[in-house]
């Protein structure tokens, strides 16, 4: 069938907007028509080449929509059902099968490698193929998708609502519920308040953590950080010690912290800021520190730096789960969302990068 969809056709090229031929789904796959997706810094990185795809390319990895079509194996969706399209994985070999497809052995190859988990895309133009991002290319009207990323929800929520829950939102929120276990007894410090930052602030809150220190040098996304759910904040522009900041408010150190900047500034600081056998999750893709003391900040204190993606969820139940979470009021992800027309994708990169918008969805057909 034919779509519209933003289609990148050079290394930094702008995003067109596009026919393009989307082939039926296959047995284990569904057609989806996308109501909302999600912009996500992976899409930039996927842009720019970060990591090369082979191009023509169409990205958004944040799909949302409704089932129009399944595969004859799929016993789980069926036409009509409101679904969020989430990260790619194989669902077969050893870690899928353990139900831990965040360690899929094939992540790399699916998400970034421009087909879907059978090798081949679903994307072409002009009898050319086309790449798809994370399995499902959701900058485009419809999406075809493998089923087990293609995660049921509510139908009475609106789906801009789901589109960030699939890549962004999961990688914060899960990072603090499922990688650092996050319960009442817990301290933690978020180094980073965009939409990642957040969203680990927000999970850290339902999880019920006693204390959320957000760090930023925006002081009205701080403002915004105690919204969600940070009981205190420091503006790193103002202090010059942030780990002694925060030994102010916890003097052992707090349990976890979490970086999304990939400044090695920063990520020196979150680990400095931990207890002894704390847990420092990285979560930006790019990243280095420059002379890091892996004796006096990691092995004598007995920390973990742990990396960590997705969220390490199941996303058929995380989800789900914070959807249900939003509909309760204990997650309120609508306070970090600024939407887009389908074809305003330049303006929310634009606003995304001046810090106007904090995370931006674009809206694609009606609901
Ligand atoms: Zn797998
Ligand atoms: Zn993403």
């Amino acid at each position: 069938m034919r779509v519209r969809a933003l289609v990148v056709h050079e290394k930094n090229g702008p995003y067109c907007m596009e026919d393009v031929e989307l082939d039926e789904p296959k047995d284990n796959e569904v057609l989806v028509r996308n109501v909302a997706s999600g912009i996500c810094h992976t899409d930039e990185f996927g842009r720019s080449q970060g990591v090369p795809i082979a191009l023509p390319l169409v990205l958004g990895h944040e799909g949302a929509g409704i089932v129009e079509r399944v595969g004859a194996n799929v016993d789980d969706l069926k036409p009509g059902d409101h679904v969020g399209i989430t990260y790619a994985f194989d669902n077969t070999c050893p870690a899928c099968q353990a139900h831990e497809p965040y360690y899929c052995e094939n992540f790399n190859q699916i998400n970034f490698g421009g087909v879907a988990s059978d090798g081949t895309t679903r994307l072409h133009q002009d009898g050319h193929d086309v790449s798809m991002f994370f399995g499902q290319s959701s900058f485009a009207t419809y999406s075809v998708a493998n089923a087990a990323s293609v995660c049921k929800v509510d139908d009475d929520v609106d789906l801009g609502i789901v589109a960030p829950l699939g890549c962004g939102v999961q990688t914060g929120a899960g990072a603090m519920i499922n990688v650092a276990h996050v319960d009442e007894t817990s301290a933690v410090a978020v180094f980073g308040c965009g939409a990642v930052g957040m969203s680990a602030i927000m999970g850290a809150a339902v999880a019920g953590a006693k204390v959320i220190i957000a760090v930023g040098g925006n002081s009205k996304s701080l403002a915004l950080a105690r919204e969600l759910g940070a009981t205190h904040t420091i503006n790193r522009k103002e202090v010059d010690d942030v780990p002694a900041v925060v030994h102010g408010i916890c003097p052992a150190g707090v349990d976890v912290t979490l970086d999304t900047s990939g400044n090695q500034y920063m990520m020196v600081n979150a680990i400095r800021s931990l207890k002894y056998h704390g847990m420092f999750l990285p979560v930006a893709a790019a990243g280095c520190i420059d002379h890091f003391d892996v004796g006096g900040d990691i092995m004598m204190p007995m920390r973990t730096m742990k990396g960590t993606c997705e969220g390490e969820s199941d996303p058929k139940t995380f989800v789900p789960q914070m959807v249900r979470w939003y509909k309760e009021g204990r997650f309120p992800v609508d306070k970090i969302l600024s939407f887009y027309d389908f074809s305003e994708i330049d303006k929310a990169l634009e606003d995304t990068s001046s810090g106007k918008a904090i995370k931006a969805v674009l809206r694609i057909s009606k609901q």
